[in-house]
């Protein structure tokens, strides 16, 4: 049994280090991510996104799924519902056993989403789960804000005093859904949000920034690293390379069983990049 608290993940992480958590999608996406950090000897953060839900129609068959390989993991796993904003959504999630939620009332006013994600937290912590909120949108979702969005140290303080929650996603240049990793990362910002909130901090749109930059980010102060976009490329990219080679093929296992270690060779690069110092 190592499903775990996200907490737990962050008190073994060294300083200067920090945790990775990757998207799941499909089945394959869940097992090449524990075998990469099976292969490590490293925790990570599993994540399992309201979009990502909507796409498997409900929650609990590929939730459970998630649940049980984390429970059945030699190295400890937490297991959260990312980019949540649906309350039945999140109470659901609670109730299957994930440890970690990330609510997202970005597109609120700030006021209201404050009222909310502190109520919520609330509810979550009663039920000993972790909870991640975000202060204003992180480029790339809806492209209502683009990569410049940036996180204000005095507003991020204000939030998790106000909210109580555990973790907290910063705009700090990273942007969902990039393709190359050309992205520019405010390392002082960083540091600056760092000196006023205790929390975590979670960079978002990882998959767009390169090596050197996540592990400065991590040096600078982050402490939780989402990465989901890259592993689809990577997927895909097998996906396609198997089919233009034989495209007489039909049994779905001959060309996602390569795809499948594709990405878990990518997920092992990425827990090496963020667990180093
Ligand atoms: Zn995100």
């Amino acid at each position: 049994m190592s499903l775990v608290s996200p907490a737990e993940l962050f008190a073994a992480a060294a300083p200067g280090t920090g945790v990775a958590a990757v998207n799941v999608i499909l089945t394959e996406h869940l097992e090449a991510f524990v075998l990469a950090a099976e292969s490590r000897r490293t925790g990570l953060i599993l994540q399992l996104s309201q979009n990502a839900v909507a796409y498997h129609g409900s929650l609990a068959p590929i939730g459970v799924a998630v649940l049980e390989a984390a429970r059945r993991s030699t190295v400890p796993i937490a297991v959260q519902l990312d980019h949540a904003d649906d309350p039945a959504l999140i109470r659901e999630a609670a109730a299957l056993g994930f440890t970690s939620v990330m609510y997202d009332g970005s597109k609120l006013a700030y006021d209201r989403n404050v009222e909310t994600t502190a109520t919520l937290a609330a509810e979550l912590h009663r039920a000993g789960i972790w909870v991640e909120a975000e202060l204003g949108e992180i480029g790339g979702k809806d492209g209502v804000h683009s990569a410049t969005a940036r996180t204000d140290p005095d507003d991020a303080a204000a939030f998790v005093a106000s909210t109580g929650v555990d973790g907290l996603a910063v705009a700090v240049g990273s942007s969902h859904a990039m393709r190359d990793q050309s992205a520019v990362i405010d390392l002082d910002l960083i540091r600056a949000i760092g000196g006023r909130v205790a929390v975590p901090l979670v960079l978002h749109g990882s998959s767009g920034v390169g090596d050197d930059l996540v592990r400065a980010a991590c040096a600078a102060g982050i402490r939780k690293v989402n990465f989901g976009t890259r592993f689809n490329a990577v997927l895909t990219a097998s996906v396609r390379e198997t089919l233009a080679a034989s495209p007489g093929l039909i049994d779905p296992r001959a060309y996602l069983a390569a795809a499948r270690a594709a990405v878990s060779a990518d997920a092992a690069h990425v827990l090496d990049v963020v667990s180093a110092a």
